[in-house]
């Protein structure tokens, strides 16, 4: 595992299949994960690196937001996992999805889901039948606390230029934000790119909260510093459009 802070340690990330870091945050009473993984083989492999780190199991799962990608781990999990009211919903409607080639091409011409999505679904599962989206067991609506013992992590929904449903998580005693993939353009629903005003609320958002280190999904490195986020927002204002 990748330390990240004195609470917060990350397995790494894999651009082949698309999975994102995921995040332990260990307390003296019990122990987070942040996100799920794109499948249960990769959650079973953080949770071995978890065991082979010599740290507890962790004893839920929160989610930053419904992308496949951060969520189809959590199917066959065996520990609750929390989501903030919008990722729920986006996960309800994918509990739906039928996972035939057909229904994911269909999905495709819809606009439901994206290529990118699908050619790295197909390249983490041999056999698409197998997929399995899971919805959370608990709901959240407002900003909530988790209490780990001697760390806190408090969860924080609010808008993103990645999505409508992100969830933040801020642990005070590390002074650590995590954020997903907050910072990334919007794939889904606006063409890959950066909505400006979005972007421009996500800056405000960050500069109010008292930070160190921003952790991210699928960078070279798991963590930047407030200034560094900061800064490259300000870049990506300047340039909104992807460069395709
Ligand atoms: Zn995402």
């Amino acid at each position: 595992m990748i330390p990240i802070s004195e609470h917060i340690e990350a397995v790494m990330h894999d651009d082949t299949t698309d999975l994102p870091y995921l995040f332990l945050i260990h307390g003296s009473r019990w122990n987070l994960q942040i996100d799920a993984g794109n499948s249960p083989a990769s959650r079973k492999r953080f949770e071995a690196a978890v065991q082979q780190a010599g740290f507890t199991l962790p004893g839920m799962i929160a989610l930053t937001h419904w992308h496949w990608d951060h969520t189809f781990g959590m199917a066959g999990a065996g520990v609750p996992v929390a989501a903030g009211d919008k990722t729920a919903a986006y996960l309800h409607k994918a509990a739906q999805w039928q996972w035939t080639e057909e229904a994911m091409r269909q999905r495709l011409r819809t606009g439901e889901d994206i290529l990118f999505c699908y050619e790295h679904m197909h390249a983490e599962y041999p056999d698409i039948t197998k997929i399995k989206v899971a919805e959370p067991d608990l709901v959240f609506h407002e900003p909530l606390e988790f209490s780990l013992g001697d760390v806190h992590v408090q969860a924080v929904p609010h808008d993103s230029p990645h999505t409508r449903d992100a969830v933040f998580y801020y642990v005070p005693e590390d002074r650590v934000l995590l954020g997903g993939d907050a910072e990334y353009p919007d794939y889904y629903d606006y063409h890959s790119a950066y909505d400006v005003e979005r972007l421009k609320d996500f800056i405000a958002f960050l500069e109010k909260l008292d930070f160190d280190l921003y952790a991210h999904g699928h960078d070279a490195s798991p963590v930047i510093t407030k200034k560094e986020i900061l800064n490259m927002l300000e870049e990506d204002i300047k340039n909104p459009e992807p460069l395709l």
